[in-house]
């Protein structure tokens, strides 16, 4: 019996959910995706702030082109001098505060968190580690330990002991940070929690908290990176320097691959006692570093994170709607909220019926997602906020 592309979806993919979205998509270019029968669909997540450059950027695929024919996986992380992986770490480097100089490659952005924590506990030779209320780091143990829901962890426990959760914008929650505390785990702008951006004074005291206590402090940009929120990190619009940095999703133009970036001193903690502290076979994938190179030239090039603050101009003034509650986030990470849940699932339903694609977020089942592909036209933009709006009236 010949099945088809579904029934084996179904069959011999593994599900994580009972009602996956289902859509079977042949080709995606640009900002949209192509469904089985010819039905075009405009990706308004970036398969979740991955596709920042679009898909299948002109730029991305030459550059993985070009490296699957001159080589691809070599040795493990770190034992040959590879140029791809060189070039990126430089690129990365160049674009970082001048005090964090090292970048570890990863495959992912769990990863990039798991690396980190365990990097913080090696380097204070502490083990507290804390996070806030609605954060996503990741799904591996680690990153679960510090994700900010108790129902996600409870299923899995135990996870990570000596784990704290705070308030996430609630200064007086800091002064739990101590001497004990390895590291504070953030995302200056929350993505799960329905696009939260942290306030100025809070990330400054944080800051301060941390630097006080001998606390290392890990932002977390997996989700707003690469010219997201209208920089290239959300930390640049804070003023404060984290000491090290998570990135992934939108890193590598929709190839796999993550990395932490920490001052050279902080990062040698893997090389002694024991040495190997932190390995990978698959981290900094030459096609992958080719590929996030020619991605992070790309938003160079074509100035995409000041294009997200354009972005978000043209969303507020076109989608108003009295059925909106607020329009929340930060450049091209946003998060449009309804009074309940139900109206939400039926405004989304509504889009990717007409061809829109958006979801809503793990900790705010409210609010829609709002992350188009950076390289999106005023076009493209303007009859996406006509379908969504359109989506809204009829729910
Ligand atoms: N951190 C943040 C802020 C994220 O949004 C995500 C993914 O959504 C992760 C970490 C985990 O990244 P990955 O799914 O690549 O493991």
């Amino acid at each position: 019996m010949h099945l088809s592309q579904r029934q084996l979806f179904f069959q011999h993919l593994a599900q994580t959910s009972p009602i996956p979205m289902g859509l079977e998509i042949t080709k995606a270019q640009g900002i949209y995706l192509e469904g089985a029968g010819g039905e075009k669909y405009i990706d308004f997540i970036s398969g979740i702030a991955v596709s920042n450059v679009g898909h299948c950027h002109p730029e991305v695929v030459k550059a993985i082109r070009e490296q699957a024919q001159t080589y691809m996986h070599l040795m493990v992380y770190g034992e040959y001098i590879q140029s791809p992986q060189i070039k990126l770490a430089e690129a990365i480097v160049n674009i970082m505060p001048p005090e964090i100089d090292s970048v570890y490659f990863v495959n992912s952005g769990a990863e990039a968190t798991e690396g980190a924590i365990k990097l913080a506990k090696r380097f204070t030779g502490r083990t507290e580690i804390i996070s806030f209320r609605n954060a996503y780091h990741g799904s591996t143990h680690g990153a679960l330990s510090v994700m900010g829901s108790e129902e996600f962890k409870n299923a899995y426990r135990p996870l990570l002991p000596d784990t704290r959760i705070l308030d996430f914008n609630e200064e007086a929650g800091l002064r739990y940070i101590t001497e004990k505390t390895a590291a504070v785990i953030v995302e200056p702008i929350q993505g799960e929690a329905g696009v939260v951006s942290g306030k100025i004074e809070f990330i400054k005291q944080l800051r301060k908290r941390c630097s006080e206590t001998g606390t290392l402090l890990i932002c977390d940009e997996i989700q707003s990176g690469f010219g997201r929120t209208g920089t290239l990190f959300a930390f640049e619009q804070y003023q404060v320097i984290p000491d090290i940095v998570l990135m992934a999703k939108g890193m590598g133009g929709g190839m796999p691959i993550g990395a932490f970036a920490a001052p050279r001193e902080v990062m040698r903690a893997f090389t002694h006692n024991p040495a190997l502290g932190h390995i990978t076979t698959f981290g900094g994938h030459p096609v992958s570093c080719a590929a996030s190179l020619a991605c992070l030239q790309v938003i160079q090039k074509e100035e995409l994170a000041a294009k997200a603050v354009w972005i978000e101009e043209i969303i507020r003034k076109r989608l108003q709607h009295s059925k909106i509650k607020v329009l929340r986030g930060r450049g091209a990470m946003l998060a449009l909220e309804f009074e309940d849940a139900d109206l939400n699932y039926k405004v989304i339903s509504n889009c990717i019926q007409r061809g829109l694609i958006s979801d809503w977020f793990l900790f705010c089942p409210t609010a829609m997602r709002i992350a188009p592909p950076l390289i999106i036209s005023e076009t493209e933009l303007e009859a996406a906020c006509a379908i969504i709006l359109q989506s809204i009236e009829l729910a």
